[in-house]
């Protein structure tokens, strides 16, 4: 035998189980967002590396040390994407679609980060984005909210709570960040080497550091959501009054920050206790300036990604999704001339039952072993088609479940079997 090849490290497989919970998750986010009129848009998953350094930022974590960059044969240097939002703006300035228009759109997919994998973080994970672009007040922000509250409520999740914060205006971080910068000092040997580097790059970045050390230096910090400006502290005013009256709880986290450079305003993140380290399984905020930095015309904008994977792990945690037992028909063929009817019998069952799941068998074997393999495919009932059926035009059905007497049909009946009495279905 040859020498197996193994996967790369943090990049998974996703299958069985897991799989179930990856198409529950994209399936319930594709119809929340089609509910409230977005439209899906599907991006590269490769762009220029230039794109990401200009967007999410040099100094970030991302662009610094965790994106997957290469040369292609021209030369050029491009990279896996690390996050959506950035492809998804330069889609929007290249396709002219922000002339005069709002656009609301979402999409899904694989992302590229070598972090150190973990649980809930992971070299490829998966994230399924929001964007909306073109409307700059506070009803936005909150639809995007009660948009995602919605879908936490459709998957059946519990637990989440909504964190939010305002970062205010570009000009208003910045007078902050100074403020910042200057407390954060007084402690720059107590600092981690993270928070060290950070101090001077991306100092607001110390505050969301996930290092318990660090806490209180951050508790003691000034605060952001002090310092706002007031056309910024009017639109984190509406949001919040919003929530009250809607009835979604939130707690305000001045040191919610994000980790991306571009976000203004609103941010928020839905966090859960459950995962670990990894508790955020959906974030997202305000951009106003980034279509502008990426060189459109200043667009505003808002919008969120969730973490599929972490959304997967807390439907299997709270057990939201059971393996179930795929097949509702089984077909057993017992005997030499059966393959080519059983064929045509599946076939025909498939077209007029669009929504039960028909298995025939495939790669022979003894009846009773037959047998097993039906019960093990959780099928209702077993077709059991001999050569004496087939002579006779007619089919056996055995139910799986229920005491019931087994039944021999005319193959002319056995449509109107599963479909004028429901109760078979
Ligand atoms: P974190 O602070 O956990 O590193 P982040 O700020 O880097 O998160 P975003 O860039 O905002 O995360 O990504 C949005 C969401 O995508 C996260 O809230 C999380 O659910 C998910 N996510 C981000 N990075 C990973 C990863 N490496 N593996 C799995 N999921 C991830
Ligand atoms: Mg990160």
């Amino acid at each position: 035998m040859s020498k197996q090849i193994s996967a790369i490290r943090g990049m998974n497989d996703i299958y069985g189980l897991q799989s179930q919970a990856f198409s529950t998750v994209l399936a319930g986010a594709e119809q929340v967002l089609q509910q409230y009129g977005y439209q899906q848009i599907r991006l590269p998953i490769v762009e220029k590396t230039e794109l990401f350094a200009r967007s999410i930022g040099e100094v970030t974590d991302i662009v610094e040390k965790e994106m997957y960059t290469f040369s292609d044969r021209n030369g050029d240097s491009l990279s896996l994407r690390p996050e959506g939002t950035a492809g998804c703006v330069r889609a929007m300035i290249e396709n002219g679609l922000l002339h005069n228009q709002v656009q609301k759109v979402y999409y899904s997919g694989p992302m590229f980060r070598h972090e150190r994998p973990q649980k809930g973080r992971y070299r490829q994970f998966h994230q399924f984005g929001v964007e909306v672009f073109g409307l700059e007040g506070p009803d936005i922000d909150i639809e995007l909210i009660l948009l995602s509250a919605r879908l936490w409520d459709a998957l059946g999740l519990e637990n989440l709570e909504l964190q939010i914060n305002s970062l205010g205006s570009q000009q208003a971080r910045a007078d902050y960040r100074e403020q910042l910068v200057r407390y954060l000092t007084q402690y720059q040997d107590q600092l981690d080497e993270d928070s060290q580097r950070r101090l001077h790059t991306n100092p607001l970045r110390v505050l969301d550091s996930k290092n318990p050390a660090m806490a209180e230096i951050v508790a003691g910090a000034p605060k952001l959501i002090d310092a706002l400006d007031e056309a910024s502290r009017h639109h984190f005013d509406q949001v919040c009054s919003a929530l009250d009256s809607l009835g979604i709880e939130y707690v305000v986290n001045p040191n919610l920050v994000r980790g991306l450079d571009y976000y203004n305003r609103t941010v928020f993140e839905w966090v859960t206790t459950e995962l670990g380290a990894q508790g955020t399984v959906c974030a997202g905020g305000r951009y106003d300036g980034l279509v502008e930095q990426i060189g459109g015309k200043s667009t505003p904008a808002v919008g969120f990604a969730m973490g599929i994977e972490r959304l997967m792990a807390l439907l299997v945690d709270q057990q939201k999704i059971v393996e179930t037992p795929s097949a509702d028909i089984f077909i057993v063929l017992a005997g030499p001339s059966t393959l080519q009817p059983g064929l045509v019998m599946a076939e025909m069952l498939r077209e007029a039952l669009p929504n039960q799941t028909v298995v025939m068998n495939c790669g022979g074997g003894s009846f009773k072993s037959q047998f097993k393999k039906a019960d093990k495919s959780g099928a209702r009932y077993a077709l059991i088609l001999g050569d004496d059926e087939v002579a006779k035009q007619q089919v056996t059905i055995k139910s799986l479940r229920e005491d019931a007497e087994q039944k021999t049909l005319e193959w002319d009946q056995l449509i109107s079997f599963f479909t004028v009495d429901k109760k078979h279905n």
